[in-house]
């Protein structure tokens, strides 16, 4: 089915990004409560549709791990993107208090079993992976979003945007910073799902701003500098693991078969984890310091 804008209703917003905000709306038609995510765009009408026509590709990524896509469309120079709500938010929201291992076990997992579903079966890398695109629900569901399939799109976002929290791998900060833009390849997504998974134990950026002089110093630090490591208290495999996809060199970071394989992963497996009432003492934990709800309500 298409989805225009006369059939949506707007419920609040649910976060905003450095391209646009995410809308928690309701379509009326289906009765299915969805997030909308507005993306501005400086571009011409032939442009904006080939990126239409190339988000089409999102009706075949489907599976467990990666949140589904439901139309996209345009109005003047914004494209309207509509996918699968999420009503537990984003893994950097959800971290005020020690992850145990065993769900940040089952979070990795689900993370690793998705990149390698977009690459083996739609023959996509993700390009963004970091925690504000790995969403919860409060079934206990972990699934990936924003991950790369518009070629036009990216294009179009790809402006000097290194901010002050980049999930970027050391390779691609290099290349960025020498102009080239394909020195990367699916492992700089390992790396990145390294880093996350230190601030999903951390609870924040592994690389904290306020201890580097400016964005260069702290790239440098990402580049040059050591990598950083899991806090005490998980696993020698756990510290194994994030330590293989933080290898500087891109080559020798672990293929995600290879990470599937991992003792770390491997104990995943069969493990019986409430994955829901993790997330549901997360939200009330969440509520207790004052955010009532993930969305925040239209002013009447
Ligand atoms: P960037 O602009 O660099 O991608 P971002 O991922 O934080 O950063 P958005 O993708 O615009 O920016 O998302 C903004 C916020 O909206 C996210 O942090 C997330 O918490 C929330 N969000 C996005 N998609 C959904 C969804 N499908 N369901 C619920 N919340 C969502
Ligand atoms: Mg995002």
């Amino acid at each position: 089915f298409k989805i225009n804008m006369d059939e949506i209703e707007v419920q609040g917003e649910l976060g905003k990004g450095n391209y646009g905000s995410v809308q928690k709306v309701y379509h009326r038609p289906t009765g299915v409560m969805m997030a909308m995510k507005e993306i501005r765009l400086e571009l011409d009408e032939s442009r904006l549709t080939s990126i239409i026509m190339e988000l089409d590709i999102l009706h075949r990524a489907v599976a467990p791990e990666i949140v589904e896509f439901y139309g996209a469309f345009t109005i003047e120079s914004c494209v309207y993107y509509c996918m699968e709500f999420m009503d537990a938010g984003s893994l950097d929201t959800l971290t005020a208090v020690r992850v145990p291992e065993a769900v940040l076990r089952r979070i990795t997992a689900a993370i690793v079993k998705g990149l390698r579903f977009l690459k083996d079966e739609l023959q996509i890398m993700h390009r963004d992976v970091k925690p504000t695109n790995v969403l919860m629900n409060r079934k206990g569901e972990i699934k990936l979003c924003d991950f790369g399939v518009s070629g036009q799109l990216e294009k179009s976002l790809a402006k000097t945007n290194i901010g002050c929290q980049s999930y970027m791998a050391p390779e691609r900060i290099k290349g960025e910073s020498q102009n080239q833009l394909s020195t990367y390849t699916v492992s700089s997504d390992v790396w990145s799902v390294g880093l996350s998974i230190i601030e999903l134990a951390k609870g924040c950026y592994p690389y904290p701003p306020e201890t580097f002089a400016n964005v260069f110093a702290q790239l440098q630090a990402i580049v040059y500098g050591p990598a950083p490591t899991l806090p005490h208290g998980y696993s020698a495999d756990a510290h194994d693991f994030v330590a293989k996809c933080l290898l500087k060199d891109p080559n020798a970071r672990p293929t995600y078969a290879q990470l599937l394989q991992h003792p770390f992963l491997l104990a995943d497996q069969n493990a019986d984890i409430d994955m829901a009432s993790w997330v549901a003492e997360a939200l009330s934990r969440r509520a207790a310091k004052g955010v009532i709800s993930p969305v925040v309500p239209l002013a009447a």
